[in-house]
Order: structure tokens, then sequence, then C-alpha cells
């Protein structure tokens, strides 16, 4: 296994101003010290109830946001604080696919331009050549050529995600973060665009950071899952292994919430006391101890580290 991607330390803050001179008056941890290794042709999911620092964490690991601290080595290279001319070229190996194909494509651009833009930004290709291509990149999605003359909002749901990850694809990417990228569909187009990304990731061979909080779209794409409390990733593992024996009490507690499909697997739900905490003020010590009923005195003011046994990573004093 070679990594593709190694994250170290990674943070966002976001500044919270205050009045009309705009005080800084503290900060949302967002992502909060994260550190995580991608292998080359892996899916790892990211999972976590929303606000957790999912999001900001793939955006801050392509520079779509800069971090606040920390290194994200990208075949051995350091993208954070790396000069513009030499991380442009590097940007369109890193690609996203946003979770609102609503949202996420121009009204104004045809279906062609869309799919265009990242080679007219990259100089990739242009002319018929970059004609072409759109039309052979419609087709890889389950689209036709003919469809490069509409526009997005002419399409379902489903298919203008297609479009979003042809766009993506455009660039010839190595790495896909994924955020969320079949929440805002119907259950019964999630799988088809599920299945969709499985063939991309082995014809093109993609790496793909695939973010969601949906635990069984997880389990099905994914090799590894992380999963993540306001800010950080407090386990993550071989997606057999964490969905069979998940150790931290947060993960235990998420995976409870999912129904089972054996009518005969009679697990206890496990219901968590209170919200999430604030991000801007989150818990001392463990992030996640006013709502664990395993919290110990230690819990309280000592913040446990990600630890890794048999490459099953986990953070809680309980693994000591
Ligand atoms: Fe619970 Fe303590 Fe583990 Fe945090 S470190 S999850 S509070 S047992
Ligand atoms: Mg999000």
């Amino acid at each position: 296994k070679q990594p593709l991607i190694e994250v170290r330390n990674l943070k966002k803050h976001f500044p919270i101003k205050k009045g009309w001179l705009g005080r800084t008056v503290g900060h949302v941890k967002a992502v909060d010290g994260i550190s995580l290794t991608l292998y080359k042709g892996e899916t790892l999911g990211l999972v976590g109830e929303s606000g957790c620092g999912k999001s900001t964490t793939g955006r801050t690991l392509l520079q779509l946001i800069e971090p606040t601290e920390g290194e994200v080595l990208y075949e051995g290279r350091n993208l954070v604080g790396m000069k513009p001319s030499k991380l442009r070229p590097l940007r369109k190996e890193l690609q996203i696919v946003f979770q609102d194909p609503y949202a996420s494509l121009d009204p104004r651009l045809t279906v062609g331009e869309i799919i265009a833009e990242p080679m007219e930004i990259h100089r990739l290709c242009t002319g018929r050549e970059k004609e072409k291509r759109v039309e052979e990149l419609l087709e890889v999605v389950g689209l036709s050529g003919y469809h490069a003359k509409r526009y997005a909002h002419e399409f379902s749901g489903g298919q203008r995600q297609r479009i979003g990850i042809a766009r993506a694809l455009a660039s010839n990417p190595k790495l896909i973060v994924a955020d969320e990228p079949v929440s805002a569909l119907d259950v019964s187009i999630q799988s088809q665009i599920i299945n969709l990304l499985q063939d991309l990731q082995e014809q093109f061979g993609l790496t793909y950071l695939f973010i969601a909080h949906d635990l069984s779209v997880v389990k099905h794409i994914s090799d590894r899952v992380g999963v993540m409390y306001l800010g950080n990733i407090v386990e993550l593992a071989d997606k057999n292994c964490l969905f069979d024996t998940p150790l931290h009490p947060y993960t235990q507690a998420l995976m409870s919430a999912v129904p089972s499909p054996d009518p005969l697997d009679k697990k206890e739900r496990i219901v968590l006391k209170g919200d999430v905490p604030s991000p801007a003020n989150p818990p001392a010590g463990c992030a996640f101890h006013p709502r664990c009923a395993s919290c110990m005195d230690i819990c309280r003011t000592e913040r446990p580290v990600l630890q890794e046994r048999d490459g099953h990573y986990i953070a809680c004093h309980l693994y000591g």
C-alpha cells in the first residue's frame, strides 16, 4: 500500500467576529488536529454528525480552504503554504464532488461548458479535442454526448450529480473528495451513483475520500472508515473491523442507531445524552466526555490521542 496523501495535525479554526470593528472574540475549531493517511486506490469513508468538521476536513485537505496549521503531504510534497505557481498544476489532480447537485452547477452554462471548465483552467485541450473529451466524459458517467448542449436545470438530481462527477473527472484527477455526493438524492438513485463511483474508481485508479453521515452508504463503498466528532477523528479502522467491533463509545452509539437487517439481532440502542457541543467551545479533555456513559476522571482533563493497535486507530482513555 502506497500513501497518496498524508495529513498531519491538520487544523482549521474560523475566527468569530463581533461588532462593527470585526474584533475576533473566539474561534470555531472546525478541524482540530486531524492526522490520517490515504492510500492509493482506496476509499476512506469519513462519518460523523453534521457540524463535526467532515466537509471542512475535505476542503482543507484540498487547499480550497487554507489550513490554520498542519501538513498535507501529497506524494511527499507539502501542499500547505505551497506557492500558488507550484500548487496550480497539482490542483487538477485533486478534485471534489459536491453534496448538492442543484447548487453546484452554474445555471448559465451548458453542460458541455461546465465539464470543459477544468480543461480550460488547466489548459489541457482546446477546440474539437475538448468537445470530443466532453462527449467521452458524458458517456463515461452514463449520459450522452448530445447532452452537452443542454443546461443543468433540464436534468434530474441524479443526472446532475453525474454531470458533477464528469466535471471532477475532466482534469484526470488522482484523488476525489466526494462530499456527501448522494445525500441530496432519492434513495432509489443513491445506489446508482455509488455504483458509478465504484466503477470509475476501478477504471481510472482513483482514490476517494468519501464523506457521509449515512453509515450504510459508507459501509457499502469504503475500504476503511474514520469517525469524526467535534473536529477530531476518534476512531479509524478497516471497514469490517469498525462495523463488527467498534471500540469508541461514540462509534458504538452511532452504530447502535442503525437498524439491523437481522430481526433476531436485538442489539440495544445507545441513546446519547444532550446535543453535540459547540465547536466554538468544545469540552475540555475528551470532547465527548459530557455525553459518554464510560466517562472517567481523566477524561475531563486530558485529551486522548489517536493511537494505533494493528491498524485500528482509537482516541479514548478506555484503551490507554
Ligand atoms: Fe468516553 Fe473517556 Fe473514552 Fe472520551 S476518553 S470516549 S469520555 S471513555
Ligand atoms: Mg458537510
